[in-house]
């Protein structure tokens, strides 16, 4: 019943020219998916990427934006801008956001309100270090991001925000999760969303995995019964990659 949802997080990489080119050589390969298709890409490229885009099932999403909708912050962009040029998504508290950038779990929780107030829905990041993760603090670290980034998400907007537990050793390191260690800590998550709200909002919430997600693994995270979609960076550069992710 969840439907599963593909999202590429380009980071910061990629053209116009390159993005435009992209969208024209995957948009005939996806057209009957029941797939979400979502590209995550820099701000730079979205509105050129939403034109090319039209008519096709591909999503946007941009990578990060700003809790506040207007106002003297050099820099940044806002949920307005985003909502202008008809982005659906957008990635909140990835982990290089919060290790380079101060992002924290607060300022994630304004910026999910910020987007779910104006429709746009936030692709939530949560994920333990390898730190973390040795000294079995996962799942403790993992609810904490969750329960504070939910703070004040009404009941019924809540099954619109998409989390992606993407733990921090397995990004861009090659060395992804095994499926089932994945699927365990996304069904906490799916129990930690269930005693926030309730088992229908938990049901429906849907939940990525990312980390090392590539064409020779993603088959095996996709048939885990609580897994319902990859976030995916470095695979999804290449267009032809891309499509073995989403056809999985
Ligand atoms: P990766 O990145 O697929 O390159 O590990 C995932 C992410 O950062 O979202």
């Amino acid at each position: 019943m969840r439907n599963p949802i593909i999202a590429g997080n380009w980071k910061m990489h990629k053209t116009i020219a390159e993005a435009k080119a992209f969208i024209s050589e995957i948009q005939g390969e996806i057209k009957g998916t029941d797939v979400e298709v979502v590209l995550c890409a820099p701000f730079t490229l979205l509105r050129d990427m939403k034109l090319a885009s039209e008519g096709t099932n591909i999503k946007l999403g941009a990578q990060n934006m700003h809790f506040e909708e207007k106002g003297a912050y050099t820099g940044e962009v806002s949920v307005l801008h985003l909502k202008e040029i008809g982005i659906d998504y957008v990635i909140i508290g990835h982990s290089e956001r919060r290790q380079y950038f101060g992002e924290t779990d607060e300022s994630v929780n304004r910026k999910l309100l910020k987007a779910i107030g104006h429709g746009i829905r936030p692709i939530l990041c949560v994920g333990e270090t390898l730190e973390e993760r040795e000294a079995g603090s996962t799942k403790d670290k993992v609810k904490l991001q969750v329960e504070k980034a939910f703070v004040g998400v009404p009941g019924e907007s809540a099954a619109d925000v998409v989390v992606a537990y993407e733990p921090i050793w397995a990004i861009g390191t090659g060395r992804s999760a095994t499926s089932s260690d994945a699927n365990e800590v996304i069904e906490y998550i799916r129990s930690i969303v269930e005693d926030l709200y309730s088992s229908e909002v938990s049901e429906k919430v849907r939940i990525q995995y990312g980390g090392s997600v590539n064409p020779d693994n993603v088959e095996q995270i996709m048939n885990e019964a609580d897994i319902d979609g990859a976030l995916v960076g470095g695979a999804s550069l290449e267009p032809s990659s891309f499509l073995e992710l989403v056809n999985f």
